[in-house]
């Protein structure tokens, strides 16, 4: 797994390479299938070189979250996985803080190949790999994203500030929320940084219980007036029906109460505005 980044925030990452969230979906994204299929073989970026294996990433493609790291480390080169090494395993236990699962998220990096070394991402790199991140952002559609480190989170967010101004809170971009949380190599070199990993995880939960729950209450003020109609519906034509009855009923001598039913029945029928 990359090390973590001790240099200062580089300015002028490229924004024209930064995922346009709320841009119009003129196009059906890909498959992310299909658009690993597409990157096999890719050496748009001198990391091809140095390479043992692209890493594309892995999950759920149908996320509630998705994870952005960096780039793969030499484990992940190794495994052609995202996380699979100590910062991965970090990284599955402060999960728990926020009730996910790994099998529940999907996660990818900035970058698909290992900069030799981990030495950090250079802007061509991230200009030249950044259209794969898009696309797959745009193919898993999650509505939270959670950038790890410095790159990932001012890629998202085409900022030049840096994570610890960033980390805490929930930025909206498009129909993102964007959650920015150092990225987990980061605290294992440097465990006071820890406590604020848990609060930060334990802040994506909360995200994660809020918007469940105002889905529910959306879903369900949906089904109530989704019922609502139905039993209109359903009124309306068990008032025809009892007029369509009259009306038969009306036609025999028993039923003479029933006067007038198809007067009724005409009126509801005919559009008479329900009472
Ligand atoms: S880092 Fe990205 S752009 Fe560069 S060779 Fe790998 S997949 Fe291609």
């Amino acid at each position: 797994m990359s090390t973590p980044r001790a240099n200062a925030p580089r300015a002028g990452t490229p924004q024209t390479n930064a995922p346009q969230a709320n841009a119009p979906r003129a196009n059906a994204p890909r498959s992310l299938g299909d658009l690993q299929h597409s990157i096999e073989g890719c050496r748009r970026c001198p990391l091809a070189e140095t390479r043992t294996n692209i890493v594309f990433g892995v999950g759920n493609p149908q996320a509630e979250v998705m994870f952005i790291g960096e780039a793969p480390g030499e484990k992940e080169d190794l495994g052609a996985e995202p996380f699979i090494g100590a910062a991965g395993q970090y990284l599955n236990s402060l999960l728990l803080l926020a009730g996910l699962r790994r099998e529940e998220i999907y996660i990818a990096n900035v970058l698909k190949c290992r900069p030799p070394g981990n030495r950090d991402p250079r802007p061509e790199e991230i200009e030249a790999c950044t259209p794969y991140l898009r696309e797959q952002v745009r193919a898993i559609a999650p509505p939270i994203l959670v950038t790890l480190g410095r790159f990932a989170t001012q890629f998202i967010l085409k900022t030049d500030r840096g994570i610890t101004n960033l980390r805490g809170q929930v930025h909206l971009t498009g129909p993102f929320s964007v959650l920015p949380i150092f990225h987990p190599a980061a605290a294992i070199y440097d465990r006071s940084k820890e406590p604020v990993m848990e609060a930060d995880f334990r802040l994506l939960g909360r995200l994660l219980t809020t918007r469940r729950s105002e889905q529910r209450k959306r879903g369900e003020q949906a089904g109530s007036a989704e019922r609502g109609e139905r039993g209109e519906q359903a009124g309306s034509a068990e008032r025809a029906g009892r007029g369509e009855r009259g009306e038969q009923a009306g036609e025999g001598p028993a039923n003479a109460p029933l006067t007038g039913p198809s007067k009724r029945a005409e009126g509801e029928l005919g559009g008479a505005p329900a009472q």
